[in-house]
């Protein structure tokens, strides 16, 4: 009883402690951090800096950016862009409401650049968040900007990492930005307490999958490009994980138990502690911790 008590505490503290870590290393480590600009293919580059990864479309309308990382990095993207166009910056578009994704946005947004996402990332940025880094246009359903020769095809995904995700897909250029549904540098991070799901997690990458071609080269929210092949493996990943633990929630064992029959014992090498995703997974199929 009183272990249980203790363990729905730690649950309750977890992801508002993973935030203050994560806003603390934003105010500690910034100065130092560099933008690093990647080309993809096209008009498509992506910038690695701290936080999420930045998509832009380049070309002769300017710029369309996907995500700004956090607020002190600003005018260092904003150089890193300049170096490679000198064009308007037009429109940026939220791939969630996950802070090292949107802490650009009140520095774009006072500049009067366009900012874009879902209904629901307008919603809760709008619960800790200055009007100028609200999004002013948005969605419930899939949305193209045409600009560069590039269409730019913005459309909501079911809840995964949260309920606000958005997949963009740069189709001349033919690059997917996952925002944090796909990522390659851990397990998926299925955000409870902003609406993520493991459900739609399953289901985002099997739309994934079926968007992609063979060739379409795919921009993690966190990690390295990727293709199809790697999304799949991800997929699959997870299928094969929550196959295992609903098995194990029906014979009705505790959450300890699961944890130490260890069912992603095949991947964490690869992708380190499962603890954060196991434990969504486990309450998702019925556990309770
Ligand atoms: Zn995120």
């Amino acid at each position: 009883m009183l272990l249980s008590r203790l363990f729905k505490q730690l649950a309750i503290a977890l992801p508002l402690g993973l935030l203050a870590i994560s806003n603390a290393q934003a105010q500690r480590d910034l100065s130092g951090v560099e933008i690093v600009p990647h080309h993809v293919s096209g008009t498509f580059y992506y910038l690695e800096g701290a936080g999420g990864n930045i998509g832009i479309s380049i070309g002769e309308d300017g710029v369309v950016m996907i995500d700004d990382q956090f607020a002190p990095l600003t005018d260092k993207i904003l150089a890193a862009i300049r170096q490679l166009n000198d064009g308007e910056i037009r429109f940026v578009i939220n791939t969630h409401v996950h802070p090292d994704h949107t802490g650009g946005n009140e520095n774009l947004g006072k500049m009067g650049i366009v900012i874009l996402a879902r209904d629901e990332v307008r919603v809760r940025l709008s619960a800790s968040s200055p009007k100028d880094a609200l999004p002013i246009l948005t969605y419930s359903e899939s949305i193209t900007i045409h600009l560069n020769d590039e269409e730019v095809h913005a459309f909501p995904v079911p809840p995964a990492h949260t309920d606000g995700d958005t997949f963009i897909h740069f189709r001349d250029s033919d690059v997917i930005h996952t925002g944090d549904v796909f990522r390659t540098t851990a397990f998926p991070v299925i955000d409870t307490n902003n609406g993520g799901t493991l459900d739609g997690t399953i289901q985002a990458l099997a739309i994934l999958v079926g968007t992609a071609g063979p060739d379409t080269k795919i921009v993690p929210g966190h990690g390295v490009v990727s293709d199809r092949m790697d999304v799949m493996g991800f997929r699959d990943m997870v299928i094969d994980v929550a196959a295992q633990v609903e098995e194990m929630v029906v014979r009705g064992m505790s959450y300890e138990d699961v944890a130490s029959a260890n069912p992603t014992s095949a991947y964490n090498d690869r992708y380190g502690d499962p603890d954060r995703f196991l434990r969504a997974v486990y309450t998702e199929l019925g556990g309770e911790l």
